[in-house]
């Protein structure tokens, strides 16, 4: 596994920020040509098969921009993987796995999954094609699946993705070359004169040892380009159990989480959140006063207060501060989330068990955080979490949520009184104990209890979810009367 790691330029000179400019230029045309191309679901099978796609596209090659060959094929795989993320970031942000779950059951269900496992098969839906899979399924049952598919898709999708702005590009390794010359840093790059080389001075060290693709990205404020460039990470190893050990951890409201042994991570956290929301909040309400201020400004009849309103549309109504400052706010807000998540690992868990992220509506609606924050902060903890635990060499699993927080872990007895603010009482037991450990131990339990595993998955219907935990909690009772 690999994680990226940005290496600055030093400002270049005219020749070479026109070099540069003119590589993105040329590559992001070739790549908005193929996004076009690929914006036709009757070509989602290349983006199953970039290869193949690749390898039709030579024999009618038309390099209308002139790149060199490697980087035409760069741009061609750049459009395919923007448009792939494209894709299933529609499906995980209107949760359309969860929907079709709840929706169907048996071979209709398997149905829906299996279309969604192939680009090629989502363009079918799409366009309200219901392709036959192997296993057994009647027409009007796929057709079914299909309209209630294609009906979602085509509200999460919205635009198909273009290049807007022609400011990066990417090389594989036959384009650049790191060296080093009188103890300076350089990266040399193919131009799009066949043959010529342009010579990047870089800031800092040392020089990474890379064998994979680097994206270069202008500043065109600066004339400087930064290089992206993908860093092998160690993966630790565990040692040998002969029980794994699993640890369960909760969001929490204050803290970044609860685990299930009792321990807390990451306290204060709740404030920086707070902080980041109300900025974002802020940010808002600015941005319109700018802009209210503006329109007044440049219809005055003076010519300093017109003067002040280009100064206003030059500095992007205050946009550049304001990002500057959210974008401190959200680093932030990263640190402690990677913070928390180090000193968990610590346990070097075999497994670590956390609910499913991109459903986690409950407790974020019990804080008062933005949607924007709250939608940012959650993308962050999952993207930090499955990086963090993959190079601690742990495993992460996901579950259900749904009443984790009513639940009491002694009995399993689920009631909304259970849980008053920081306290967790159980109302038939008397078991007590800090209300986010018990979430975080009732997180541990949907993975390691056979039977919460079984019948409570990650998109079961809350209904299902209490109806199931009150038909355990009667059978166990009976069975102890
Ligand atoms: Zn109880």
């Amino acid at each position: 596994m690999t994680r990226t790691v940005k290496w600055l330029s030093s400002i270049l000179n005219t020749g070479k920020w026109a070099t540069v400019l003119a590589i993105a230029t040329a590559y992001s045309l070739q790549k908005d040509a193929f996004l076009r191309t690929l914006a036709r679901t009757v070509r989602w099978a290349d983006l199953d098969k970039p290869r193949a796609f690749r390898n039709r596209d030579k024999e009618s090659r038309v390099n209308l921009w002139k790149l060199p060959v490697h980087l035409y094929d760069r741009a061609l795989f750049d459009a395919v993987d923007t448009m792939r993320r494209w894709i299933l970031a529609a499906i995980d942000q209107a949760h359309i796995e969860g929907k079709l779950f709840r929706a169907f059951e048996g071979p209709q269900r398997r149905y829906a999954f299996w279309l969604l496992r192939k680009f090629v098969r989502i363009g079918a839906a799409l366009r309200g094609e219901a392709p036959e899979p192997k296993f057994e399924i009647s027409l009007a049952q796929r057709q079914a699946v299909v309209r209630l598919l294609r009906r979602l898709l085509r509200k999460a999708l919205g635009k198909s993705p273009r290049v807007h702005l022609r400011r990066s590009f990417e090389l594989d390794n036959t384009l650049y070359r790191f060296f080093t010359h009188r103890g300076k840093p350089y990266l040399s790059i193919a131009s799009l004169v066949p043959g010529q080389r342009t010579v990047i001075p870089l800031k800092g060290f040392p020089v990474p040892a890379v064998t994979g693709n680097v994206r270069v990205v202008l500043d065109p404020r600066k004339h400087a380009v930064a290089v992206h460039v993908p860093v092998p990470v160690r993966v630790k190893t565990l040692p040998d159990r002969r029980e794994p050990v699993v640890v369960g951890l909760d969001a929490g409201v204050t803290e970044v989480f609860a685990d299930s042994r009792g321990n807390f991570y990451g306290e204060g956290f709740g404030l920086v959140l707070d902080r980041l929301s109300a900025r974002t909040t802020a940010q808002g309400a600015e941005r319109n006063r700018l802009h209210a201020a503006e329109k007044k400004l440049a219809a005055a009849s003076q010519a300093g207060e017109r003067q002040k309103a280009g100064r206003i549309r030059r500095f992007n109504l205050g946009r550049v501060k304001l990002d500057a400052r959210r974008a401190r706010g959200q680093a932030e807000v990263k640190r402690r989330i990677s913070e928390a998540l180090r000193e968990v690992l610590r346990f070097r868990p075999d497994v670590l068990v956390m609910e499913d992220l991109s459903r986690m509506r409950g407790r974020t609606k019990s804080r008062n955080l933005s949607r924007v924050v709250s939608r940012w902060m959650r993308s962050s903890l999952k993207e930090r979490a499955e990086f963090l635990s993959q190079a601690g060499g742990s495993r992460l699993e996901t579950v259900n949520a749904a009443y984790t927080s009513q639940e009491c872990p002694k009995c399993g007895y689920v009631h909304r009184d259970n849980r008053q603010g920081d306290r967790f009482h159980c109302r038939d037991c008397h078991f007590t104990g800090h209300a986010d450990t018990v979430g975080a131990v009732n997180v541990e339990r949907r993975h390691t209890d056979p039977e919460l595993r079984e019948r409570i998955q990650v998109f079961t219907p809350k209904e299902v979810v209490l109806k199931s935990l009150r038909e355990i909690f009667e059978r166990k009772r009976a069975l102890s009367t």
